[in-house]
């Protein structure tokens, strides 16, 4: 079989190699990743990992005899700083070099940093290195001040996690909203509301200016104590090397909807990939767990002389408190939203429509409409507006 080296070894990575034996590959294949732990799954790092709830052994993707055991080389600690695609070789920052007759990008991203004064007392939450970084900052205590820069998923949930460990918190966002980009205005309204009813304070609308060590103050003038800093701004694909290497790059590396580049041996996916979508029709980029692993099955099965392009519904959840949130689609950009259910009671879901059109559901604790909308999308189901609004629409009697 011909070798294949995957250039980052996180959930895209791991995946490309796991799917890539399970279909039947031969061929040698290496894993290289610049992290000391072997793969590991991120969901946990906002949740179960920084409540102290789970450790290491309970994040990772495989035990690490799976990688012996399935003839993978797993290089760990290790970054490749170059692609020579004349040679085929990748070159490690060691200097050993590794021939390919196939190349996977499944290098992720990195959190954007604050361009403010005194952004070096700022920690992000990316790595389980960061993530043990802010719990020794924690270190068991109580009564912490932390200021949460950026109020989306990832500054949402580690503000629910340290505000159940007994922290005061304080989220600040400069959108008029949180999840601005990410949810409908029912459900960020809905999720604000839980988090100041849990004690959380959430100012909207405002910058941080600067920061310094113990204070964060905002654009607004506050000044606001602060034990502890941490951002969650949104991320920067690692693109670096791909581009070096003379492929395309745009806010990702770009690939055609069969997720590869312009070199047909070389693929990029989950985070890193800005790729051809088959369902909104342009260059997207996504950063979930369900991208990252169907991604990676896809391209597997390319590799192995596969050609189905890549045409996965994306769906995405969130935990915040014991509020699940679950999200069937793209809501992005839609101009309708129905909501059903009851957001007093903490159980409802939106539908969201673009030009008469479901695009996307958020459901909130109702994982049956979750599910039920996961499988209309992925039908392509005209389910309209009127059908969603009409008395007692229910997913699970309605025959769609
Ligand atoms: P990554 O997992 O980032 O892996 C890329 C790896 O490549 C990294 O280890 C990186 O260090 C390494 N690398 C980069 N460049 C090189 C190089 N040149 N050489 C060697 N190695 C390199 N998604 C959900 O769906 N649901 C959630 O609830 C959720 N929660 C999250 C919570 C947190 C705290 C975070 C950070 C993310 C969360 N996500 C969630 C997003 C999800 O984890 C990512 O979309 C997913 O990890 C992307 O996988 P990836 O393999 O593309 O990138």
């Amino acid at each position: 079989g011909e070798s294949v080296v995957v250039v980052g070894a996180g959930q895209a990575g791991c995946q490309v190699a796991v799917s890539l034996r399970e279909q039947g590959h031969r061929g040698p294949i290496t894993l290289i990743g610049d992290e000391q732990a072997a793969p590991y799954q991120r969901p946990p790092l906002t949740k179960d990992y920084l409540a102290g709830q789970t450790d290491l052994a309970g994040l990772v993707l495989r035990q690490d005899s799976y990688y012996g055991d399935n003839g993978i080389e797993l290089v760990r600690g290790e970054r490749v700083v170059g692609v020579d695609r004349q040679a085929r070789v990748a070159v490690l920052g060691c200097a050993r070099t590794v021939s390919y007759e196939h190349l996977v990008f499944a290098t992720g991203a990195r959190p954007r940093t604050l361009p403010i004064p005194g952004a070096e007392h700022v920690l992000n939450l990316r790595t389980v290195a960061d993530a043990d970084a802010i719990r020794r900052k924690l270190d068991g205590r109580t009564g912490l001040d932390v200021v949460v820069i950026g109020g989306g998923f990832i500054g949402l949930e580690f503000a629910a996690v340290v505000r159940k460990l007994r922290h005061e918190v304080t989220v600040v966002e400069t959108q008029p909203q949180v999840m601005q980009r990410a949810v409908s205005a029912e459900t960020a309204r809905h999720l604000t509301n839980r988090h100041r009813s849990e004690g959380v304070q959430v100012l909207t609308g405002t910058g941080v200016a600067a920061v310094r060590e113990g204070l964060v103050e905002l654009t607004d003038g506050t000044v606001l104590v602060a034990d502890l800093v941490v951002a969650g701004i949104g991320v920067v694909p690692n693109t670096e090397v791909a581009q070096r290497a003379g492929l395309a790059v745009d806010d990702g590396i770009v690939v055609d909807a069969h997720l590869r580049t312009a070199d047909q041996r070389v693929h990029a996916v989950g985070d890193c990939a800005r790729f051809a979508s088959t369902l909104t029709g342009g260059l997207t980029r996504l950063e979930s767990v369900q991208n990252a692993t169907d991604q990676a099955a896809t391209v597997a099965s390319a590799i192995l002389g596969g050609a189905e392009p890549y045409t996965a519904l994306p769906w995405f959840w969130s935990d915040q408190y014991d509020l699940k949130l679950q999200i069937a689609g793209l809501t992005d950009g839609h101009d309708r939203a129905v909501t059903v259910g009851d957001p007093a009671e903490g159980r409802f879901s939106v539908f969201c429509f673009k030009d008469d059109r479901l695009v996307g559901v958020e459901a909130c604790n109702r994982p049956i409409d979750f599910l039920m909308g996961r499988r209309i999308l992925e039908a392509g189901n005209a389910l309209t507006p009127e059908i969603v609004a009409s008395p007692g629409f229910d997913l699970r009697t309605s025959r769609q």
